[in-house]
């Protein structure tokens, strides 16, 4: 029995909130709190009509550390599961040190003013939460989150190490809208039009944004272009499994998408930094993430799957040569829409938000300091996935990759 207190009322918040809320032996007192507080009622009133369990919501401004450190004294959370954006990472990670909360998040720390990913930030308060004894878990979403684990399991279970590992994340959804994103659309095109960078030999190798692609056949998607581009586990599984010679992250992209980021990116949409409109200042894509389509309002109309695994290989650990895996989920968004009222991209990073929180609770996964996904124990995850809607299955492929 425990109580949890989730920041962030959007569509991953939404699905998060209704997976633990379908697990009252684990989570028997669940608080909502985010910026907009009607977003937060929403999302209680359909948890109660769809699995009968009342949740309580608060409005808070997780940039407040004041305000944040007063909620969590108010409630007394035993875990706070960060739903929020990148950029409130630091100011709740900083509330539940004042507070000895244990804290977990999907996503890693980005500062506004400069679209660099970079684990850093985070990693730097390590000896802080140690200290303090209390636990933070780093990115447990789908990718990254899922992604490292499946790496993991891997390393325990397939191959005695990691020689090179491609991160695939395959959409294959289509929401009729002729561009819209599937998760927070400043988050989303922040990442994808950051120069593409992947591990190879030791260091970093930079190409510019969706230069390279490679035409790869999912499992119950079909065909489709993935796109080399830099994601933030590379950065932690090459930290974490130094053995590892290359580490690269693709992720799908239909032409339209295509078309559409090239000339908002061309016309200037997509900058950050401000300008001066009117005589008020506006950050280009802030404006544009206000005009697109709201991801929480593409579940009804999308159809289709995902596809986002891992081939992964490395000396087989029965010591009968080179090995090479690929590990995936497939979830299909009209399935998602039809248990939580979300499309697969939101349900595929809070179902595993809820596991990370749930282990944490339990105290399966514990410790004290700031931990990313990969160095914890892979295996009660796994099991979850299977129980809560991420099946995954495990294929071994003839050899290497050879793209
Ligand atoms: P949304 O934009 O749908 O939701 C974000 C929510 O956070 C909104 O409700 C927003 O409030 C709230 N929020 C923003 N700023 C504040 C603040 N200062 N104080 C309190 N609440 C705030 O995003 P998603 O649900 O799509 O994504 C949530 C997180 O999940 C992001 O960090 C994203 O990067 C991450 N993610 C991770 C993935 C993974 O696989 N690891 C995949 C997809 C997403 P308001 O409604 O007022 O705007």
């Amino acid at each position: 029995m425990s109580r949890v207190l989730v920041i962030g009322a959007g569509g991953v918040g939404h699905v998060a909130v209704h997976k633990m809320a379908m697990l009252p032996d684990v989570f028997d007192d669940i608080h909502l709190a985010s910026r907009t507080v009607s977003k937060c009622h929403a999302i209680a009133e359909s948890v109660l009509e769809r699995t009968g369990v009342t949740i309580s919501v608060d409005s808070i401004d997780a940039d407040d550390v004041a305000a944040t450190v007063a909620l969590i004294e108010r409630i007394e959370p035993d875990v706070l599961v960060n739903l929020a954006l990148p950029y409130q990472d630091l100011t709740l990670m900083e509330a539940c040190l004042q507070t000895g909360t244990p804290y977990l998040d999907t996503a890693n720390y980005e500062p506004p003013d400069e679209a660099r990913f970079e684990y850093s930030h985070q990693w730097n308060l390590h000896e802080r939460f140690r200290d303090a004894g209390i636990m933070a878990v780093l990115g447990s979403g789908f990718d990254p989150g899922v992604t490292s684990v499946f790496a993991t399991w891997a390393r325990k279970h397939l191959v005695s190490g990691i020689r090179q590992i491609d991160i695939l994340d395959c959409n294959g959804g289509d929401h009729g809208h002729p561009f819209a994103t599937n998760f927070n659309p400043e988050i989303n095109i922040r990442e994808v039009t950051a120069p593409a960078r992947h591990w190879e030999h030791g260091r970093w190798v930079e190409s510019p944004a969706m230069t390279t692609s490679v035409a790869f056949d999912f499992d119950q998607v079909g065909e489709r272009n993935a796109y080399l581009m830099y994601h933030e586990e590379l950065e932690s599984l090459t930290t974490h499994f130094p053995e590892i010679e290359r580490a690269r992250f693709w992720m799908t992209f239909g032409d339209a998408y295509i078309n559409h980021l090239t000339v908002l990116q061309n016309v200037g949409m997509t900058g950050i930094e401000p300008v001066l409109y009117n005589g008020h200042e506006i950050v280009p894509l802030q404006f544009l993430a206000s005009v697109l389509p709201a991801p929480e309002g593409l579940g009804e109309r999308t159809t289709g799957k995902t596809n986002i695994g891992d081939i992964i290989t490395g000396p087989a650990i029965d010591g009968s040569g080179e090995k090479t895996v690929y590990i995936y989920n497939v979830c299909d968004h009209e399935a998602c829409y039809a248990e939580v009222g979300s499309q697969a991209v939101s349900y595929t990073t809070g179902v595993p938000a809820m596991i990370g929180a749930a282990l944490m609770v339990q105290g399966v996964w514990s410790g004290s300091g700031v931990y990313n996904t990969e160095q914890l124990d892979p295996d009660p995850f796994m099991a979850m996935l299977n129980e809560h809607g991420l099946g995954w299955q495990v294929a071994e492929l003839d050899g290497p990759v050879t793209f």
